[in-house]
């Protein structure tokens, strides 16, 4: 399973980006929702190996506005 963003439109990967850090979703029910609100995929629903890239986040916290860099 390659280590790749979930994020829409993000193709950060751990071998493009090495930089990065990749968070694995959250289990608690709240923050796992603040992410997947942030993450914003349709008729999607996350496996233990849905990651989501330190792009995303500002100060620690996740965004909810994706870098549009
Ligand atoms: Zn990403």
């Amino acid at each position: 399973m390659p280590a790749i963003c979930c994020a829409v439109g993000c193709n950060n990967s751990r071998t493009r980006n090495p930089g990065l850090i990749f968070y694995s979703l959250p289990t608690e029910k709240s923050r796992r929702d603040k992410w997947l609100a942030a993450i914003r995929r349709d008729h999607w629903a996350p496996t233990s190996h849905s990651l989501l890239c330190s792009e995303h986040f500002v100060s620690g916290k996740i965004s909810l506005q994706l870098r549009s860099s």
